[in-house]
């Protein structure tokens, strides 16, 4: 092992961008310099094969990405398996390949040259977004304009990568590409200087089930090739050159993951129950793209979150009623009798408008608070009424059940309960069956439903926390932005207090009160807000498992004793609460690694 120049250039702390321990050597991947892009000018008479070569690389590209796109789709299910779709539509664009030709015709340069500054150019505006998404998205950019210039080249050479021996890539970003083209045995984790956790790279290292860390610094420009690295994808620390010290502690960390995953197996198909015998039911979040088999496979009771709009980003348009009905019908009779789905209505807008086909007319300067989700439905009672009357029609196959994203008044709530008794008024009258008592419940998202809770509840059948949105909306911290993602506090006092208003209105009223926010998923979380008597917990199905063995090792009573006590936290920093949660936690379930 090497003498060790002291913790600084050696213990990293990024972001946790996909869970799990690895250790093993470093892999330095460095990029191809864009300098490399070689540029001259051409003469007149040379435009017309310069553009037929750039024609033949954007078809060769296309083809490229489709394979690519299908080789995601086998080893991915979800919204990360679309990826590669956003590329080629940014191929498809007719005005991408126009810009390119126009460039080779007026600048009389070649067609690498012309590539490499048209992708420069809508990069550079992708780039200087405040959205921390929108950003993101300059990459998938830069990655499609390399594989144009290599394909013009000729140099589409196999990325080089561990060649022997299974490694921790560390570069200083990754594209979408290049996270999916390593050999995945060759693989054991990632950790990149720069991104996010919203970054594709990100998104597709968790899909794949790779620990990666990123936003670590300047790793890339410290580390050497076949130095021992320690990356811990769930806590985000990164260890280059471990003590034997450090080694032991993180062999610990790794074999009880280990231990606990394997007791995972066995409540697979049992209820969520706590140790004595409290029904708390775990349901899934799903979307267009999940494949129904992975909520039998965790054992869900049901479907708690339903993201319609993801219909729309993969057709990017709006899909007619017929085909939400295929859609919708397809998801509520993959149930099992006994359980019921949540479908939202439409909750287009914030981060998600780009590829939706759906018209918002301006950009807005502050998409997150501008037209989105029942804003935007409600001014489109068109389309607003497709999707329910589409709803509707699905609900005579099985149980379902409607929520409304981004209340904030109650007219809005109101608004939109007479668009549904509208869409029941025209179905009836036209002889179509549906179920008479679909329920209508209220995602409380934006601390303003919180606070009048009392009035929503006498308005709609059920609550559902969406807390992604609460605490953003709470603290005034943008979800996907990773510089101010240290403020993103979930267990805030003001989100904590928003909530228990929520479930104290509610209940009043007999409103039952699910979670399906990314806390749910959060076992700590998850115990505390079960104390504070939320009823159900929605999340993603892979998260099941773990939130069930939590449930199974406590009593009722420890959860209701955890919340009693946070109640007297209320004036402390978010972090320390949290702590004190785990803490408490661990000492009840030791072998749960927190
Ligand atoms: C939420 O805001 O918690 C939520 C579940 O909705 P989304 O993440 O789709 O905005
Ligand atoms: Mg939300």
């Amino acid at each position: 092992m090497k003498a060790n120049a002291g913790n600084l250039n050696r213990i990293f702390k990024g972001l946790a961008a996909s869970h799990g321990q690895v250790a093993g050597p470093v892999f330095v991947f460095r990029k191809k310099g864009r300098e490399q892009v070689p540029g001259y000018k051409i003469d007149a008479t040379q435009i017309e094969s310069e553009i037929t070569r750039l024609e033949n690389a954007f078809e060769l590209t296309h083809s490229q990405i489709h394979s690519l796109s299908a080789e995601l789709r086998r080893r991915v299910d979800g919204p990360e398996a679309s990826i590669f779709e956003g590329h080629a539509m940014i191929l498809e664009d007719p005005a991408v390949l126009n810009k390119c030709r126009d460039k080779i015709t007026d600048d009389l340069c070649n067609a690498e040259l012309a590539v490499y500054q048209v992708s420069s150019e809508y990069a550079a505006v992708f780039e200087g977004m405040e959205d921390e998404y929108l950003r993101e998205r300059a990459n998938d950019i830069y990655d499609i304009g390399h594989r144009l210039i290599h394909n013009l080249l000729g140099t589409n050479e196999p990325l080089v990568g561990p060649s022997a021996k299974p490694s921790i890539i560390v570069a200083d970003e990754l594209s979408p590409s290049e996270t999916i083209a390593f050999p995945r045995h060759l693989i054991l984790g990632f950790v990149t200087d720069r991104g996010s956790t919203t970054s594709h790279a990100s998104l597709l290292s968790r899909a794949l089930g790779i620990p990666a860390v990123v936003g670590i610094g300047n790793l890339s420009e410290i580390a050497s090739n076949g130095e021992m690295l320690l990356l811990d994808g769930t806590s985000g620390q990164v260890i280059l050159n471990p003590t034997d010290i450090e080694i032991k502690s993180f062999n610990q960390t790794l074999e009880s993951s280990r231990t606990f995953n394997a007791s995972l197996g066995g409540l697979r198909h049992k209820q969520g129950l706590t140790r004595d015998g409290a029904h708390i039911p775990l349901i899934a979040n799903v979307d267009s793209n999940t494949a129904m088999s992975e909520l039998y496979a965790v054992g869900a009771e049901g479907v708690g979150l339903y993201r319609t709009e993801y219909l729309w980003l993969s057709m990017k348009r709006e899909p007619t009623e017929d085909e939400q009905l295929e859609a919708y019908t397809k998801v509520v009779r993959a149930l099992p009798p006994n359980q019921e789905i949540t479908i939202r209505v439409l909750d287009l807008g914030g981060d998600k408008i780009m590829g939706s086909g759906v018209d918002f007319g301006h950009i807005e300067a502050n998409p997150f608070l501008g037209n989105r989700s029942i804003r935007y439905l409600l001014r489109n009672r068109d389309i607003f009424k497709r999707q329910v009357r589409a709803i509707l029609r699905a609900s005579s196959h099985g149980s379902l059940q409607i929520v409304y994203p981004m209340i904030s008044v109650l007219e809005e709530l109101i608004e939109a309960n007479a668009v549904v008794d509208e869409c029941k008024d025209e179905l009836r009258g036209e002889g179509v069956l549906f179920d008479e008592n679909v329920k209508r419940g209220v995602m409380i998202e934006v601390p303003s439903a919180a606070l009048i809770a009392d009035a929503l509840a006498q308005e709609s059948d059920f609550f559902s926390l969406g807390t992604n949105d609460l605490i953003q909306y709470t603290l005034a911290v943008d979800r996907l932005n990773g510089t101010v993602a240290r403020l993103y506090q979930p267990a805030h006092p003001a989100v904590l207090r928003l909530i228990d208003m929520t479930i104290v209105a509610g209940h009043e009223h007999g409103s039952r009160i699910a979670v399906c926010g990314e806390t749910a998923a959060d076992p700590v979380m998850a115990v505390l807000m079960y104390g504070m008597g939320v009823d159900e917990f929605s999340m993603t199905p892979q998260s099941i498992p773990v939130v069930k063995k939590v449930f199974s090792s406590i009593d009722r009573s420890d959860a209701l004793k955890l919340a009693e006590d946070v109640r007297n936290f209320y004036n402390r920093p978010a972090g320390e609460i949290y702590q004190y949660c785990r803490q408490r936690l661990s000492e009840i379930v030791p072998d749960v690694p927190f």
